[in-house]
């Protein structure tokens, strides 16, 4: 069975990533209610009583809310690292050691034919990492909260089939709009989020002869708008050579609804 993905639900207002391959299911974040997150499911037509694992990127709201409930009433394992664990224990409740699982930044963990792989990002959380999925010569890569794309990144996360980038604001729409200015100031930080032009300018050194597409993600409801984060990627691509639309597809995503899943 192929590794397949939706994007369930991605902006500030809450976070989670679906991928399956080979009878196994997980979710990367669950940053909605437990209820909204079980909707979801229902609208991609997949049970979440069959997830192998939520694997935690940092401990955000908008990454963890619906992590304890779930794990509780669906007794699904979840994976951090330790100073995420810590950090999130005290807003999550309690969790059984059982379920209870470490996951350190580069590293990966295979589940079966799935190599699961983290990376570290550059966030204001404590130890803030995405994950890479492997599997059968495909790679997935999910990156949605970082201040920027360092060369190490880069390295880590080159050549992938699909992108789920963040594609976080317009540097323009956030310097005028009505934030105040010290959060302005984290959000534009090497370690808040990055614009659509960085986002492309990290893309356009990642994308390689097996990219096919990227999932724009974590737009700010504030600050961004999908015409305007697809056209700004775009831009900054075609600038760079790539052909958008034919080489390279950009997709949107939404904060409530599903993306449609896709084989990798
Ligand atoms: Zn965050
Ligand atoms: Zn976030």
């Amino acid at each position: 069975m192929a590794l397949k993905f939706s994007v369930l639900a991605s902006g500030s207002t809450g976070n989670a990533i679906y991928v399956e391959a080979e009878e196994q299911s997980f979710l990367i974040d669950a940053g909605l209610s437990g209820k909204q997150i079980e909707g979801l499911f229902q609208q991609i037509n997949r049970d979440i009583k069959t997830v192998n694992g939520i694997f935690v990127t940092h401990e955000h709201a908008d990454h963890i809310k619906g992590v304890g409930i779930l794990a509780r009433k669906h007794k699904i394992p979840v994976y951090a690292n330790t100073k995420t664990w810590k950090a999130m224990e005290p807003l999550i409740g309690d969790i059984s050691p059982e379920l209870k699982f470490n996951f350190e930044m580069e590293k990966v963990i295979s589940f079966g034919s799935v190599d699961v792989e983290s990376f570290g990002v550059s966030h204001d959380a404590a130890e803030p990492m995405f994950y890479i999925f492997h599997h059968e010569g495909k790679k997935l890569v999910t990156i949605t909260d970082t201040g920027y794309v360092s060369n190490r990144m880069v390295g880590q996360i080159k050549n992938a089939d699909y992108y789920i980038f963040e594609s976080n604001h317009d540097v323009e729409m956030l310097r005028m709009g009505k934030y105040p200015w010290n959060i302005k100031r984290r959000i534009l930080s090497d370690v808040g989020h990055v614009s659509n032009e960085d986002a492309a300018y990290a893309m356009s050194e990642c994308i390689g002869d097996q990219t096919k597409g990227i999932y724009l993600a974590h737009l700010s409801k504030d600050n961004n708008m999908k015409e305007l984060a697809r056209m700004s990627v775009s831009q900054v691509l075609e600038e760079k050579g790539f052909i958008v639309g034919e080489q390279i597809a950009l997709y949107d995503t939404d904060p409530k609804i599903p993306t449609a899943l896709r084989a990798v």
